[in-house]
């Protein structure tokens, strides 16, 4: 039985790999029980859950990160292109191996709560460790869009990981030297940005992460803008301001995200751009 499980494991893990996914790590449902909020857990999603396959992937290219017209990135995202992944891997456990798989939709389920923690999902399956400037890094690709899957196949599960990825090494260095870390230092909270924390014995410490600052940093182009300039479209009486408004470059732009892609366009990433951990995988010649 052990062996089928981890046959089948392995099965899945290279079907997913063969799709598209950098990464694919996998959770045990039970694992979100205990972290995960009333209605957000893998067995609110999907009756009999018993894994949690997560697959990632499609980050930023690297020439996308060292690009410096900064409309690049803010109007472009790579989100959409890991769904796909998560969808194709659904299918594969329904059709070959005869179990319930759902893929969890990456958008918003009420409010602004997702459907399931993504990232915790990254976390449990090993993938990754949360980090001080926010986003699960990957201990070689550093920050990847990801993808889940939940499923009644019963799955050999991943272990998070020992030692987390932040503070790399380096950041521990600068913190010695400087009191600050790349990511703090390109957007702290003290002078109108969104992150502070320190470090104590080599582990980070948060302190403030401001994330409706940062979200209107990060989602310039998306459903928000929209929805605010439509707003102020609505309410603009004079006809050339309203004109101006809708066929101006914030709206336009937003458009092209929006219906060129999935979901969370845009970026910011600033803390990302300057934080080691992937950095040897995001540099070419
Ligand atoms: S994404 Fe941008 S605004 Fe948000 S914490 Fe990072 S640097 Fe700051
Ligand atoms: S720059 Fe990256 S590794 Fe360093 S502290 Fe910030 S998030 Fe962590």
């Amino acid at each position: 039985m052990a062996t089928e499980t981890a046959a089948l494991t392995a099965r899945v893990k290279e079907a997913a790999l063969k799709r598209g996914a950098l990464v694919c790590g996998v959770a045990p449902a039970a694992a979100f029980d205990p972290l995960a909020p009333d209605g957000q857990r893998p067995g609110d999603l999907l009756p009999g859950a018993r894994s949690v396959v997560i697959v990632g992937g499609a980050p930023p290219r690297a020439g996308d990160w060292i690009s410096p017209v900064a409309e690049h990135l803010e109007s472009m995202g790579t989100t959409q292109r890991i769904e796909p992944v998560g969808r194709a891997v659904a299918v594969f456990i329904e059709e070959e191996l005869g179990y319930y798989a759902l893929h969890v939709p990456g958008g918003v389920g009420r409010g602004d709560r997702a459907f399931l923690s993504l990232m915790l999902a990254a976390e449990l399956a090993g993938l990754g460790s949360r980090s001080l400037a926010g986003p699960v890094l990957h201990p070689r690709y550093g920050m990847l869009y990801y993808a889940a899957v939940v499923t009644t196949l019963p799955l050999d599960p991943d272990r998070p990981l020992e030692t987390p990825v932040c503070p790399a090494p380096s950041c521990v260095e600068m913190w010695e030297r400087e009191g600050t870390t790349p990511c703090l230092a390109v957007c702290p909270a003290p002078r109108g940005g969104c992150l502070d924390g320190r470090l104590e014995n080599g582990r980070f410490v948060r302190t403030a992460y401001k994330r409706d600052l940062c979200g209107t940093r990060v989602y310039t182009n998306w459903i928000g803008s929209f929805q605010k300039v439509l707003e102020a479209a609505l309410d603009e009486p004079d006809r050339d301001r309203r004109k101006m408004l809708l066929y101006g470059s914030l709206f336009t732009r937003t458009l092209w995200s929006i219906t060129y892609a999935g979901q969370s366009q845009a970026q910011c990433f600033e803390c990302i751009r300057v934080c080691p951990v992937g950095a040897e995988y995001r540099t070419k010649k």
